[in-house]
């Protein structure tokens, strides 16, 4: 994952950490819906149009278990 990329993705991931993750666009294409998903504490958020997904541990939840 790229530096650059994540500073794309921390306001998505902030709604995200703050249980709000509907009806998010894509910060790169600007048009594609952002979808959550999650795998054991993983969560990836992809953009469903342009392929952009960031992956990692973004709820407090998962941080303060790991
Ligand atoms: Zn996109």
């Amino acid at each position: 994952m790229a530096e650059d990329d994540f500073i794309y993705w921390n306001d998505i991931l902030e709604d995200y950490r703050n249980g709000r993750s509907e009806n998010k666009k894509c910060p790169f294409c600007y048009e594609g819906d952002v979808i959550f998903s999650k795998r054991d504490r993983v969560t990836r958020a992809a953009c469903l149009k342009c392929g952009h997904f960031i992956e990692g541990r973004f709820s407090d939840d998962d941080v303060a278990d790991a």
